[in-house]
This record gives structure tokens, C-alpha cells and sequence, in this order.
């Protein structure tokens, strides 16, 4: 009964031998030397989603053919591996939540599901979705198409445009799967998203869901369930019917074409083959007419991966000013929740193309332009099922900012107060800067309304007028804020900025502060023989000291170990109890290698453990193995001291049990190490300090009471021993006497 071999099989099997797969490999090439990058750039190796250490090795992309001939060649690697599709494959978690209904592909729809999807959401949402716009056809003859959202979407309004595209590279589908997501909510939240509601009243989204159908379906016919490799169009380039064929459209825009073989490739089988001419693509045609008719303010171009937004130039020369400014804060902007690095592809990714969409969308057309690298290196170009609703909702903030600043986008930039302290009865000076972010002119006045935040303050102007703000411009004023007497130490103050303006989503902003003096109630200067330390690899005192002799080091002795993890934690309990806004700071320097070495500062909280902490200048992990993925952390080269500032109120009020440095590294390149100086937790206590009988006065019944602590033993409730504790020891003793007489005396120390 075996005789026949079940249809299904048979089919796949002539499918299989119809169009050969390739083997797609992780490979580690050692001492990658400009002349070794620019052989592996030659032979058509894709140099856009590289990582490594510079001068000991980079991870690439690479067939298995590929490999072979790089081994061939005398290059020295190691497969790390084997099978990038399996690979993907293997590690797929299906997703829990449905909201967001995922397609068939790993999580991500197929070229008839898309289809599908998008007529389902048009048909619900005929009022805000256009219908489909064709743009042009691909090679095979699938048709390109782009859609707008926005009020009265089958009309031209003028309202700011701003274009959205993805799918270039057909193994990168986030790009395409984060669009849907957006318009979706796009569709489903306006009515409870005052945000969502403006961008459709005001501007005119475009997106352009899929560049590259044809290449989409060829890794749909290879890999049904996710994981295909191909990434160029289907242009028969005599290179057989596999993923060697086409043109990679990434490199067939018309600025800078061909302008080395490195960033691109004059190879018709090679991974980055640049095509016959600058636009001899008609998918690259299409975007580029599509470009050209419209009057787009800036322009969005999705591929996947390494967590990045790049901005103009491929060869990784920087635009000039305005515009680097501009490109750099709306970049922030975008990556202020997930987190994205931002640069230019050499900075961020070190690597550099040229005929790229976003050079020819900022150099011909003079849009500003971005390139979203969306999921981590360890997710790659087919993250896991379970990974895609979360990947599609951490760009929802940067798309939303990528249309605000289409238009005129009236913000509060930044403020500075004329007094460190907010003391009650006295009165200070802030100043105000607003700024119009956005990359249009405003529409008329602009109306600030300023209010304050609680009766602790009173300002002497509710409401200011700026006249119009051209794209990009800023301007201040100036208030001032009386502190009222019987505003209570320690309490939240502050005020409410609103900014409205024609055209210009009504943003309101709060600035808040604590009223009183910030106190001390915690140092160390590491002078004191490390007493209050546990300390284990090769932590301790180094004469590197920013004051005193002293400063703690994770490697006193010269660089770090490889390999290690170790630990410099803080034995004694700080009771942040009795403090708003605490905050810990400490002087710092460090040389630890970027991406790959890290040194954490921690908080023990009840029940959750140990939590990285996020300062200044701190950075999120990589993913690689000693860079916890999103943990803050410390990398890179600070030669300088600085002053880190670490907020406390980040962890929401939790219940704080302890602190710690942890350093991690892994092999082949160390630095000199993290040093840390003057290390002190300060708050607004919630009483007065030296007020022992907790009356809210510091008078002789406090000496009194805590001279019967010293003489017989009372014991402190935990307040009293905050309050009374000047000189931050743990315990009360006769320097919180005297430092309590000298309060009294009025004697300033
Ligand atoms: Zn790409």
C-alpha cells in the first residue's frame, strides 16, 4: 500500500526541485580588515545587517555558497548558524493575543492576505481609507499600490503628506506588518485617541504597504510558513530560478548610484546587485514617480533589523545644518519609548550603501528621510509569531511623531528655572522655550496657556502669545513663580503648559518640581575602607579618586576580565520612606566595549529583585549575551568624570531593599573598566530634619529626647532615625547631637 507517494508530498517535492533554496548561514568572519570587507561587499554580501567588534570580527548574512567561497578565498570563519530559515523556524512561539489578527507567515501575511486585510479595513473604514491607489506593477506584473489615511480620503486636501513604505526587501515583512498595525488603530482608537483624531483630520498619510510583491511571493512559494530568504526583486538576471536573481532595489535609486562596489554591487547574482541603470527597476520607478507627484514633507522607508533609525547619508557623511539637527531630534523623538539608536548606517550600523531610497528621498528630492531598522539582531528578518504584535506596537509612537512633524508641530522644548530650590515665600524666574518641531510653517498665532499646577504657587501670567513659528524655529518667554509660604516642604508643584495653534496638534505639558531644599541622606565617598560594601571579582579601591584618595573600580588593577560577571553591592538599607523625588547620584568614568560589555546600576526591589536602573547615560542592552536586551547599562568610552543623575521615582514608589553595580563581559576585548566617586542619595524629606518629637520644630526637646536615646538606650521608630540621622551613619550618635545643636544655633556647617 506504499506504492504511491501521497500528492501533497509529491507537489512539494516538484515545488522543492523547481526552485532550489538556497542556505542562508550566521557566519563569524575573523579580523575583518577594510580589504577583507571589501572583498565580502564584492561578492555580493549584504553589509546592512552586520554586527561584531571591530577589528576581531563581524557576524554577516551569507548563503552557504557563499561561505564556501569566502573559505576558499582563505578567510577565516566560523558558521554559527547553520540554517538561518530552520533557524527561524525552529524557535517560532505562536502568539497569544489576537487583536491584532497575524498572518499565516510566521505571524505575518502573505501577499493574498494583505490583500484581504486591507480590503476588510477599507470596507469598514471607507470613510478614512482611500481605495487602493495603483502606483505601478512589478516585474512579474503584480500590481504596486498605496493607500491614504485621512478625512475625506479619495480627495486632495492640503494637508501635510507624509509617506510611509516597506517591503523593499522582501525578507523584511515588520515593515509592512507594523503599517497595518498603525492604520488599524489608525481605523479603531480616533474616537478615544485625540492624537489618532488629529492626524486624520490633519494630514495625509500615505503608506505604501509592499514594494516588492514579487519578491514577497517568490519567499512565500519557498517558505509558506515563514523564514524565506530572498531579498531582491525578480528581474531574470541569468542567475537561474533561485534567490539569486534580481535586482536589489535598495540599491537602484537614481543619487549616487553605483558610486563604489562595496555599498552596492555591479554582480547580476549577487545579493546587492544594483541593476543595469540608476530607477531600471519598475518598483523603483514606481516610488520614485510616486514621490515625485506628491508633496511629501518626509518620507518613512521600513526594512528590518537592528533596532535603528538611520538617516541620510549612505556613505555615512553627515547632512549638513539645519537639517542634521532636524533628522537627529525628530530621530529621538521616535526612539523615545523603544529605545532605537540614531545615525547614519555607518554610526549605527557601521556599515555603508549607496542608491539607496533614503539618499535619493533627502538628496534629489530634498525630504527629509529615515530608514527604521525595526527588531533586534537576535530576532532578525523572521522574529517569532509571539514577537510581531509587539514589534508592530513599538513603532506606533515613532509613526504617529513621523506625522505630527509633517506638519506644524508646536511643542514645549525645554525650561530653566532661575533657583535650584523652590523655597516657600520666595519667588523665581523660568523661562519658556517653545519650539514648532515640525517641518511646516504655522498656521497664525500661537496661544500659551499657563496655569498653575496646585495653589502652592502663583504665577503672574496665565497666557502668552507667540506669533507664527516657521518650520523648525523656537522661541521663550519668561514668568515668574511665586512659592507661597504655607506650601509644605516637600510636596509637588509646578505648572501646566498648553500650546494651541491652527494646524497644530493642542499639546499640553506639565513642569513640576518639589518645594523645599534637596537633603543629603546618604554618602559615600569611598574613603572608609569600604565598609559598607560587598564586593566580589576585582572590585575595590582605585587612586583614580575624583576627591579624596579613593574611588571604587570594578578592576583597580588595569581592564576587566572577560568573560565574568561580578558584583560592588551596598550592604547598608538607605530608608527612602521619608523622601519625595529621591535621587541617587554619583561621579562616574568609564571604557567598556560598545554593544558587548556592560556595567549596570541596580535597585532590590520587594518581590521583582534586582532592576537596572536608567541615568543619564545610560544606554539599553544590545541583546548580546553580556547586554541584557532594553536593560540600562553603561558602554563605550567616558574618559571625563561625570555627574550621573539616576531618578528614583522610575520605579514608581516601590519598596527599595538595596543597591549594586553589576559588571558583565564577554571574550576578546576588555576596557580599562567602570570607576565610580562620590556616591550620594538625596530627597525632599516629607518632615523637617533634626526634628526628633516629629512636632514639625527643631528645638532643645529634640536634644533632650535623643540625648535619652544615647543615655539609656531608647530606641528610634524608623522616622526618627531618618529625620535625626544627619550625618547618615545608620545609627543616632553624638555627631546627629551636635549637628542637631548646631541646626538650632542657626550654625551653618
Ligand atoms: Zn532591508
Amino acid at each position: 500500500m506504499k506504492k504511491y507517494l501521497p500528492l501533497l508530498y509529491v507537489l512539494a517535492l516538484l515545488n522543492s526541485l523547481a526552485l532550489p533554496r538556497d542556505i542562508y548561514q550566521s557566519i563569524r568572519v575573523y579580523q575583518p580588515t577594510p580589504k577583507r570587507i571589501a572583498t565580502i561587499g564584492g561578492l555580493g554580501i549584504p553589509l546592512d545587517h552586520v554586527s561584531g567588534k571591530q577589528g576581531i570580527f563581524i557576524d554577516l548574512v551569507a548563503t552557504e555558497d557563499q561561505t564556501v567561497e569566502l573559505i576558499s578565498r582563505g578567510i577565516e570563519l566560523d558558521v554559527l548558524i547553520h540554517d538561518l530559515t530552520s533557524h527561524y523556524r525552529s524557535r517560532n512561539q505562536p502568539a497569544t493575543s489576537r487583536d491584532f489578527p497575524l498572518g499565516s507567515m510566521q505571524g505575518n501575511y502573505t501577499w493574498d492576505e494583505l490583500n484581504d486585510r486591507f480590503d476588510e479595513l477599507q470596507s469598514l473604514y471607507p470613510n478614512i481609507i482611500s481605495e487602493r491607489v495603483v502606483i505601478g506593477q512589478s516585474v512579474e506584473g503584480r500590481d504596486i499600490w498605496a493607500f491614504k489615511v485621512s478625512d475625506n480620503p479619495n480627495d486632495d486636501e492640503d494637508e501635510p503628506e507624509v509617506l510611509y513604505t516597506a517591503l523593499t526587501h522582501s525578507r523584511e515583512p515588520l515593515g509592512m506588518m507594523n503599517l497595518i498595525y498603525f492604520v488599524q488603530l489608525l481605523a479603531e482608537e480616533r474616537s478615544t485617541d485625540p492624537e489618532l483624531e488629529f492626524l486624520i483630520n490633519n494630514r495625509e498619510m500615505w503608506f505604501l504597504p509592499v514594494v516588492n510583491p514579487d519578491g514577497y511571493v517568490f519567499n512565500e512559494t519557498i517558505e509558506p510558513n515563514g523564514g524565506g530568504m530572498h531579498r531582491k526583486n525578480r528581474l531574470d538576471t541569468d542567475c537561474g530560478n533561485g534567490d539569486n536573481r534580481g535586482v536589489d532595489l535598495n540599491r537602484n535609486y537614481g543619487y549616487g548610484w553605483g558610486s563604489d562596489d562595496t555599498g552596492s554591487s555591479p554582480n547580476p547574482c549577487s545579493a546587492t546587485y544594483r541593476g543595469e541603470s540608476e530607477f531600471s527597476e519598475p518598483e523603483t520607478q514606481a516610488v520614485r514617480d510616486f514621490i515625485i507627484d506628491h508633496q511629501f514633507k518626509n518620507v518613512m522607508h521600513y526594512h528590518s533589523y537592528w533596532n535603528t533609525y538611520i538617516h541620510p547619508w549612505g556613505d555615512g557623511s553627515l547632512p549638513q545644518e539645519p537639517d542634521i539637527t532636524t533628522l537627529t531630534e525628530i530621530g529621538q523623538e521616535m526612539a523615545r519609548y523603544n529605545g532605537y539608536s540614531v545615525g547614519t548606517g555607518l554610526s549605527t550600523i557601521g556599515y555603508g550603501v549607496n542608491g539607496d531610497a533614503v539618499d535619493w528621498t533627502y538628496g534629489d528630492q530634498d525630504i527629509i528621510s529615515y530608514v527604521p531598522e525595526v527588531g533586534s539582531t537576535s530576532q532578525g528578518f523572521w522574529p517569532p509569531e509571539s514577537d510581531v504584535s509587539q514589534l508592530c506596537l513599538d513603532q506606533v509612537h515613532p509613526n504617529k511623531i513621523f506625522a505630527f512633524v509633517a506638519g506644524s508641530d508646536i511643542i514645549m522644548h525645554s525650561y530653566e528655572m532661575s533657583e535650584e530650590d523652590i523655597i516657600p515665600g520666595e519667588t523665581l524666574e523660568l523661562e519658556i522655550i517653545i519650539q514648532n518641531r515640525g517641518l511646516s510653517n504655522s498656521d497664525g498665532d500661537i496661544n500659551i496657556s499657563i496655569e498653575p499646577l496646585n495653589n502652592f504657587v502663583s504665577l503672574n501670567v496665565e497666557s502668552y502669545t507667540m506669533s507664527e513659528m516657521d518650520a523648525r524655529d523656537s522661541d521663550d518667554f519668561l514668568i515668574s513663580i511665586e512659592v507661597m509660604n504655607e506650601a509644605p516642604l516637600g510636596s509637588v508643584s509646578g505648572l501646566i503648559v498648553g500650546m494651541e495653534c491652527e494646524g497644530s496638534f493642542t499639546r499640553v505639558d506639565t513642569i513640576e518640581f518639589v518645594i523645599g531644599q534637596r537633603q543629603m541622606i546618604f554618602f559615600e565617598g569611598f574613603e572608609n575602607e569600604l565598609v559598607d560594601w560587598s564586593l566580589d571579582g576585582d572590585w575595590g579601591l582605585t587612586g583614580d579618586a575624583v576627591n579624596g584618595e579613593f574611588a571604587l573600580s570594578d578592576s583597580p588593577e588595569g581592564e576587566y576580565q572577560e568573560g565574568q560577571e561580578s558584583l560592588a553591592e551596598l550592604d547598608r538599607f538607605v530608608n527612602l520612606n521619608y523622601l519625595n523625588s529621591p535621587v541617587v547620584e554619583f561621579k562616574a568614568k568609564w571604557e567598556i566595549e560598545s554593544n558587548w560589555d556592560f556595567v549596570r546600576f541596580q535597585a532590590n526591589i520587594q518581590d521583582l529583585g534586582w532592576v537596572s536602573l536608567n541615568g543619564s547615560y545610560t544606554e539599553l542592552g544590545s541583546g548580546q549575551p553580556a547586554q541584557p536586551f532594553g536593560e540600562p547599562g553603561y558602554d563605550g568610552v567616558q574618559n571625563e568624570w561625570v555627574n550621573e543623575i539616576i531618578f528614583l521615582d522610575q520605579l514608581n514608589g516601590a519598596d527599595i531593599l538595596g543597591f549594586r553595580f553589576i559588571q558583565t563581559s564577554d571574550n576578546f576585548v576588555e576596557g580599562d573598566g567602570f570607576t565610580i566617586d562620590d556616591l550620594s542619595i538625596s530627597g525632599f524629606p516629607t518632615g523637617t530634619m533634626g526634628d526628633y518629637n516629629l512636632d514639625t520644630l527643631v528645638d532643645i526637646y529634640d536634644l533632650l529626647a535623643i540625648v535619652d536615646v544615647l543615655l539609656f538606650g531608647d530606641e528610634p521608630s524608623p522616622s526618627q532615625l531618618f529625620f535625626c540621622d544627619l550625618d547618615g551613619s545608620g545609627v543616632l550618635d553624638i555627631m546627629d547631637l551636635v549637628a542637631i545643636s548646631n541646626v538650632i544655633l542657626g550654625i551653618q556647617q
